[in-house]
């Protein structure tokens, strides 16, 4: 076995991939950005080496600098997690060239399979089915939108560098074309450096069905069975499971026979995965399923893998990188009962997924059976805005399917998050949702539930607003006290009068609030020595859910229902930018993130609603629009240009 490991990566994966490498004795070696540098893997690891700053460009991206921490430290080998350099053949060749193992495929098969459009042109070779499509040379709008329409649509344009769903836009009319077109160029060539797309038939009812395959160097290569990733939002996987719901043996077989076919074509060594894309309308069928991609490295979604085959996907990765056989063949291996995971996300699904960051003032992931947790993030850790914003991953297995689901949703139940905003409710939703348990959905079934699965815009809990701010009143109230006790004066504060509440005389008071950042006027009372909260328009409905108070500095989360509100007592010499409001017509920035291009001047006339920028925060773009119609006063940002949370973007006067 090899007597050491650098993990090329961080978070929940390097942890991952930590716990793995001590239990087969390997020497631990994490590298880190500063912004990492208090991070749970960077403690976990044996040693610990810095490489740059906060971006991944400057950290976790060069090569150089890992390559110089993995020679210091002597690693024997290089893991390269997921995402960042896993997928970069130069990459693998600087580790060999180094004399330093990489665990992963040759760089040849990341290469032969790092551009979708080569990768399919090789598998179909090698009698894989492809999706129908344009996957040549030619890049002129005329010539693709002509290609578009002998292919039919709807089709899909996908950047062939693309990766992570980014990208990649569905088009279902010519006219929108030349738009989608423009639009996936420029997140490709930001996203990736390679501008150039191809164009492939969009399948109906589209299940995503993937195939885990598994190659030692002496020729041996098997698959261990499907994944079904169809619950996917902007082509990205939420949830996923294994098996695939409804699968046969038969289709089963096909699939994995072509999986294997197209990890034979490329030599491929290690762990890989190949991605399909079936057309559900009838179930799935063994005529009726396509080669996508395939991603040459350890998946995110391997645990579901692991927990039906019972093997640690990471210990073969070290073993066949270490030169070892396979320990098994392809009939050895079996399924045992089902196992589901979902992604964890510090986003906002009321406010469209919006990414969200900040200080986790409190973290507790469920525990119990069958349910196993995979995490890189600890209770007054932060999430930062530069990288995945993923918290853990919940994986749940059971006997059957609907055990699983159950486990799920028990254990998304019971996870508690309190910072940023989560999608911990949206997921047991979805783990619940009745389509889905049905086995009746596809990679649509999230956009088309938005609003069932409480992806939509809600007022926040009044409950919970209420509660949170009696305890900022309490605190206040005992600092109060404190403060006289330290003087040395006896209990006077005004709070504790038991004949109600003396500050102003009277015995209700209005009472200033910051809720989620927004100034909300509240009712404070006193009545028989206990304080309450009204709000106003905004009765307390009966039969509330239990709230959970969690202190975050000045302010409070309160959490129901797994739903979170941040209140804090209003500072009335803040500037009250969010009582400006849209109605002034100020575009800003929700998120830290790079300007990638401004769509309008100053002296421009704008609808509401019409697209006035583009922001990209998390290698994703976010289309900023015009809150109201009028006229574009001032543009305050230009492309290229890094803004913070809540930067101006553009301000719009409003027509009178
Ligand atoms: P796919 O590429 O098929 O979407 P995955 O769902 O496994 O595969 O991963 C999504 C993409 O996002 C991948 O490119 C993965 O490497 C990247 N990614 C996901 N999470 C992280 C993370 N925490 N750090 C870096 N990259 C990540
Ligand atoms: P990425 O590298 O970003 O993972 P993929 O080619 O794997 O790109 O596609 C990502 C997702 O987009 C798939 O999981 C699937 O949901 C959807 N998709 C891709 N190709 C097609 C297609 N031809 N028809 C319908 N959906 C597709
Ligand atoms: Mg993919």
């Amino acid at each position: 076995m090899l007597e050491s490991v650098l993990i090329a990566n961080r978070g929940e994966i390097a942890c991952r991939i930590i716990r793995t490498a001590r239990r087969l004795g390997l020497r631990t070696i994490a590298v880190h950005s500063d912004a990492d540098a208090e991070a749970p893997f960077v403690a976990m690891a044996d040693e610990a080496y810095r490489i740059g700053p906060a971006p991944a460009a400057e950290s976790y991206l060069r090569i150089d600098a890992i390559l110089e921490a993995a020679q210091r430290s002597h690693a024997a080998s290089i893991h390269p997690g997921y995402g960042f350099l896993s997928e970069r053949a130069e990459f693998a060749e600087a580790c060999a060239a180094a004399g330093i193992v990489f665990v992963g495929p040759p760089a040849s098969a990341i290469r032969a399979m790092g551009l979708k459009d080569a990768a399919k042109a090789l598998v179909e070779k090698a009698g894989v089915p492809v999706v129908p499509g344009y996957h040549g040379e030619r890049q002129q709008p005329d010539f693709l939108r002509q290609k578009a329409y002998e292919i039919g649509y709807p089709v899909l344009i996908k950047a062939v560098a693309g990766g992570g769903g980014k990208g990649m836009r569905r088009v279902d009319k010519q006219t929108d074309f030349d738009a989608a077109l423009e639009s996936a160029q420029r997140e490709a060539s930001s996203a990736f450096g390679d501008p150039r797309v191809l164009v492939e038939k969009y399948v109906l009812s589209p299940r995503h069905v993937e195939v885990q395959v598994f190659a030692d160097t002496h020729g041996n290569v098997v698959h261990l069975f499907e994944r079904d990733c169809s619950l996917q939002r902007r082509h990205q996987k939420v949830i996923e499971e294994a098996p695939a719901p409804g699968i046969t043996a038969e289709v089963r077989e096909a699939m994995g026979r072509a999986a294997v076919e197209a990890a034979r074509a490329v030599g491929y060594a290690g762990a890989g995965t190949v991605e399909f894309i079936a057309d559900g309308r009838e179930g799935l069928k063994a005529d009726r399923f396509y080669f996508m991609e395939m991603n040459t490295r350890l998946q995110v979604e391997h645990p579901v893998t692991e927990e039906i085959t019972g093997l640690d996907l990471v210990e073969l990765q070290f073993r066949v990188a270490a030169g070892e056989r396979l320990p098994f063949a392809q009939e050895d291996l079996a399924i045992n009962g089902h196992a589901v995971e979902a992604r964890l996300y510090a986003e906002d699904p009321e406010k469209g997924f919006l990414p969200s960051t900040g200080r986790l003032w409190a973290l507790r992931l469920p525990e119990g059976d069958g349910v196993r947790i995979d995490t890189g993030v600890e209770e007054g850790g932060t999430v930062t805005p530069f990288y995945d914003p993923m918290i853990a991953k919940v994986i749940a297995h059971g006997a059957t399917r609907d055990e699983a689901l159950d486990r799920l949703s028990q254990a998304l139940a019971s996870t508690l998050v309190a910072g940023p905003k989560t999608n911990a409710r949206f997921l047991r939703a979805l783990a619940d949702a009745e389509g889905f348990r049905a086995g009746a959905f596809d990679t649509g079934f999230i956009d088309r539930n938005l609003e069932e699965l409480g992806a939509v815009v809600r007022t926040a809990d009044p409950a919970a607003i209420a509660a949170a701010a009696l305890a900022l009143v309490d605190r206040e109230a005992a600092r109060v006290a404190d403060a006289a006790v330290a003087r040395g004066e006896a209990l006077a504060s005004p709070w504790w009068a038991d004949d109600g509440f003396q500050l102003v005389g009277r015995r209700a008071t209005g009472l200033p609030l910051a809720v989620d950042g927004e100034r909300l006027d509240v009712l404070l009372s006193f009545e028989d020595g206990a304080a309450r909260i009204g709000i106003p328009d905004r009765p307390l409905a009966e039969g509330e859910h239990d709230v959970t108070l969690v202190e975050a500095g000045e302010a409070m989360i309160a959490v129901a229902d797994g739903r979170q509100v941040q209140v804090a007592l209003h500072d009335p010499f803040a500037v009250d930018l969010d009582h400006l409001g849209d109605a002034s017509g100020i575009v800003k920035s929700p998120m830290h993130g790079k300007v990638v291009m401004v769509a309008v001047a100053a002296g421009d006339r704008v609808e509401k609603g019409q697209r006035v920028a583009v922001v990209e925060a998390m290698k994703m773009e976010h289309a900023l629009v015009a809150p109201v119609a009028g006229t574009v006063a001032e543009v305050a940002a230009e492309a290229g240009q890094q803004v913070g949370e809540g930067a101006r973007i553009v301000l719009i006067e409003a027509d009178a």
